[in-house]
């Protein structure tokens, strides 16, 4: 991993961060000269290795359980990660839930459960932390393709919490602008994760879509996340930056 100390001082809050995207975004903030907590839902060993890991290497980590998708819990974790940190310079939204069932066969729960983790969690974190976000701090949302486009069956209700990200983040952009708060939102194609298959007719599908043909690393969405966070993208904010391997050329 490469590293830097262009984040030095900074506190960083990542939501998901034991596994994933979220956990090797995580370890590069702090790898940059960040502070870092994560929230996780209940897999407290792989948060317990993201900071292990962190600490390993030099930096700073502390691992805090909150569930996205419960509107107390998401509050009570942002709180201890500011009290923790000393405050919030970099928040991203990474948490997150995929689900997929055609139309016909959707449930009411599953609607709830991803629009619960993967947008109200946004809505009722990004208010929690806002009173500890000084001027001049960056917000990431972690939104995915499939806010653009559905590439197979069942991706619908995924898709759209998706679109709602790419929509708040232009929204708070334009809101949060006065107060020099960055936002943006890192879209992502097809990334090896747990939430990705590995294997049968959808990664078969999904990697045939890849111009580049493969899936990409955790790895490649955390340097963009680094770049977001740092003074290089000092004018930048609204947008979307989609990290796909060319998948919607
Ligand atoms: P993983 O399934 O590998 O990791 C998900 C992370 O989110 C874990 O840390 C998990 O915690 C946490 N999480 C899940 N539910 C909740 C919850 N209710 N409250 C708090 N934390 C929760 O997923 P990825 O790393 O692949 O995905 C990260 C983000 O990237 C998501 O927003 C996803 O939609 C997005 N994305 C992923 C793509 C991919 O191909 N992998 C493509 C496009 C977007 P725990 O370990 O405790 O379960």
């Amino acid at each position: 991993m490469s590293r830097s100390n262009i984040l030095d001082g900074k506190k960083a809050l990542v939501t998901g961060g034991s596994r994933g995207i979220g956990s090797a975004i995580a370890k590069r903030l702090a790898a940059d000269g960040a502070e870092v907590a994560i929230t996780y839902a209940g897999n407290k060993a792989a948060a317990d290795a993201t900071v292990a890991a962190i600490e390993q290497a030099g930096g700073k980590a502390v691992a805090i359980q909150a569930d996205a998708a419960d509107d107390a819990s998401q509050r009570a974790g942002i709180d201890a990660a500011a009290s923790a940190l000393g405050g919030i310079d970099i928040l991203v939204h990474n948490a997150g839930v995929a689900e997929f069932f055609e139309v016909d066969q959707d449930t009411d729960e599953s609607f709830a459960h991803q629009f619960g983790v993967n947008v109200r969690g946004l809505h009722v974190g990004t208010r929690a932390a806002l009173p500890h976000i000084p001027d001049g701090g960056r917000i990431i949302l972690i939104g995915s393709i499939a806010g653009e486009t559905a590439a197979f069956p069942g991706i619908a209700t995924y898709g759209a919490t998706k679109a709602a990200v790419a929509g708040l983040g232009r929204g708070w952009a334009r809101d949060l602008a006065a107060r020099k708060i960055l936002v943006n939102v890192i879209q992502p194609g097809p990334i090896a994760t747990d939430l990705a298959p590995s294997e049968g007719p959808v990664y078969d599908l999904l990697i045939s879509q890849v111009p580049l043909g493969r899936f990409g690393e955790a790895e490649e969405i955390a340097g963009a996340a680094a770049f977001l966070a740092g003074p290089d993208a000092s004018y930048i904010t609204g947008t979307t930056l989609t990290i796909d391997g060319g998948t919607t050329i």
